[in-house]
């Protein structure tokens, strides 16, 4: 599904719409764009809770608000190199089991995160419609990954969704050595694709890092916004998906003479 930036027309009053343009270089963010995150998160801490009497007196939506913000504060530190996936996550878990009232010695907090990481492993899953789509503008466009993570993390996310073959080429922070929203990573990215600025489109769920990078990099934007949050006051109108299908609704979002129609 998607909704327009711009005023609504009734399918009747375009009855001849032109297939739509596919830009040349269609850029995907990965965590909670093509790669479910959210999803594997929330399946891997409802099965630690259920394991562990300690976090079962929070609520499971208590549990991942709070480890959602735990996310958000320990990843620079990963991305960084201050500290390494795995010592992040039993921070993480330090901080939750303190958050729900408990403190687990260090031996108990390692097996409780290391089996938190397999549950969310075995959760992985793409974004619904994801592969269908990229294999879809594959044919049509070069499509580019670009993510704020370590190269092995999301290399191995797309072997595990089977998406590896389906993208051109991944870009991660630690491999262009800086983070989105600096436009230095589009920069990159358009380097590798082989294209200019206005060749190209980035899709993402991530206001500040997706959105706001793109603009600065000069490429156009698409919000992924499923939950239909405000866009921050101030800020421009863009083109907004709810979701990745059906893929003729999702292309016409792309082609950017749409958006000026
Ligand atoms: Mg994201």
């Amino acid at each position: 599904m998607v909704i327009r930036a711009g005023p609504r027309r009734s399918v009747s009053a375009m009855p001849n719409r032109a297939p739509p343009t596919i830009p040349k270089v269609v850029l995907f963010d990965m965590d909670d764009t093509i790669f479910d995150h959210r999803f594997a998160v929330r399946q891997a801490l409802a099965r630690v809770r259920r394991d562990d009497a300690r976090l079962s007196r929070s609520t499971l939506a208590g549990l991942l608000g709070e480890y959602d913000r735990l996310l958000e504060a320990v990843h620079p530190d990963v991305l960084a190199g201050r500290m390494t996936h795995a010592e992040a996550r039993r921070e993480r878990f330090r901080k939750l089991f303190e958050w729900s009232g408990a403190r687990l010695p260090e031996r108990e907090l390692a097996l409780v995160a290391s089996s938190y990481r397999a549950f969310y492993q075995a959760a992985r899953r793409p974004v619904p419609g994801a592969p269908e789509l990229l294999r879809w503008l594959r044919r049509r466009a070069t499509v580019g990954v670009v993510s704020n993570n370590h190269t092995d993390e999301q290399n191995d996310k797309l072997r595990a969704l089977g998406l590896d073959g389906e993208v051109d080429f991944l870009l991660t922070s630690e491999d262009a050595g800086v983070e989105k929203p600096d436009p230095a990573i589009f920069r990159r990215a358009l380097e590798l694709a082989g294209a200019e600025a206005h060749d190209a489109v980035m899709v993402g769920d991530n206001w500040p890092a997706d959105v706001e990078g793109a603009l600065a990099a000069g490429i156009r934007p698409v919000w992924l916004n499923p939950s239909r949050r405000p866009r921050p006051p101030g800020r421009p109108a863009v083109a907004e998906l709810l979701g990745l299908r059906p893929i003729r609704e999702v292309a016409s979002r792309l082609d950017p003479s749409a958006e000026e129609a």
